[in-house]
């Protein structure tokens, strides 16, 4: 156990948790980053981001989280390997357990743990991600012109998905399980209405196909009936959801029947003094690398105050 608590301790290494790194040791107060399982979060896995501002051409994600990375590190950041398994923030300073025991003393606490999307688990889902496979319509429908898309799920996100898409795609197809979209009446009914539109309802993904290198179809499966289809299409996109990494802060923080951690309408701020929660684990609406690093600035900056304040 480090005796001295820290001044910051930040959990996550996306773009929330290394934008937050930045302002903090920018602010000399020389907080401690944890890494988790995944180092620069969701955007290792992404060949290209177009939409992220300051690189034109576009820019690779494990190029640019090593860029944040680095930034971070340039003015005194200092990273931990290893996840965080346990959180007791009912005394300050908060006690940061990792699953090698290491226990971490903070006065501040900023939970950048993210979020992942949902996937049905079927082993071509995984070939072909990024490859015609995608969970985010608004990072890679810009793709998919002039093409046939598939979307699947059935709740307010998949038709958000859905109807985004019919932007650059000339035919989206929603798939769904049921005979009835959980999506509120008037998603559900934008959807029906819109002629690039087209349903197949009571029907499951039974395989994504591909040639090896890029999604060329997908087979369907009826599930009243057991009857196979096969269609052709350049691309699928899985909404069946998102699942916020907020497990260890149950009981502690204040979390929403999603899973998102719960924060003050203007600021990062959670129900304990001195925590704060910022990117995709807080946010259920935008989620995205600059909203992320957005939110991250905001907790770095909300932690700097509340310390201020307590000195
Ligand atoms: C395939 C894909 C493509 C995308 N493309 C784009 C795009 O083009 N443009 C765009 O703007 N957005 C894109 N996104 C969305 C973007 O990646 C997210 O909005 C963004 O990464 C959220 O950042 P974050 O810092 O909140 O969390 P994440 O990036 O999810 O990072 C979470 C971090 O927390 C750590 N962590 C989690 N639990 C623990 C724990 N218990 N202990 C310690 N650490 C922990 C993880 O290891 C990770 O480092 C894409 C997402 C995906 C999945």
């Amino acid at each position: 156990m480090e005796n001295e608590p820290r001044d910051v301790v930040i959990i996550g290494t996306g773009p929330a948790g290394l934008t937050a790194a930045i302002y903090a040791s920018r602010a000399n107060l020389k907080p401690l980053v944890i890494d988790g399982g995944q180092p620069g979060g969701q955007l290792m896995i992404t060949t290209d981001i177009e939409n992220y501002p300051g690189f034109p051409e576009g820019i690779s994600g494990p190029e640019m989280m090593g860029r944040f990375r680095d930034q971070a590190a340039r003015f005194g950041a200092e990273f931990v390997h290893g996840s965080v398994n346990e959180v007791d923030l009912s005394r300050s300073p908060f006690c940061i357990s990792l699953e090698d025991g290491q226990d971490i003393l903070t006065k501040t606490l900023i939970v950048a743990t993210g979020a992942n999307a949902k996937w049905l688990g079927l082993p071509s889902e995984q070939k072909y991600r990024g490859r015609g496979v995608s969970a985010c319509a608004t990072c890679d429908g810009f793709f998919f012109r002039d093409s046939h898309v598939f979307v699947i799920g059935g709740g307010d996100t998949a038709m958000e998905e859905a109807f985004f898409l019919t932007r650059f795609a000339s035919k989206v197809t929603v798939v769904h399980r049921r005979d009835e979209f959980r999506a509120s009446r008037i998603m559900s009914l934008r959807v029906e209405k819109n002629p690039k539109i087209t349903l197949e309802l009571n029907q499951m993904v039974d395989e994504i196909l591909g040639d090896g290198q890029k999604v060329t179809g997908i087979r369907l499966k009826n599930v009243k009936t057991g009857k196979l289809t096969e269609h052709g299409c350049d691309g699928v996109f899985v909404a069946i959801g998102h699942a916020p990494n907020s497990k260890i802060f149950e009981r502690q923080l204040n979390i929403d029947e999603y899973g998102y951690i719960e924060t003050a309408k203007t600021s990062t701020e959670t129900n304990v003094q001195g925590v704060f929660a910022c990117g995709d684990v807080q946010d259920y609406t935008y989620r995205q690398a600059i909203t992320a690093a957005g939110s991250g600035c905001m907790a770095a900056l909300d932690a700097e105050r509340y310390l201020e304040s307590i000195r």
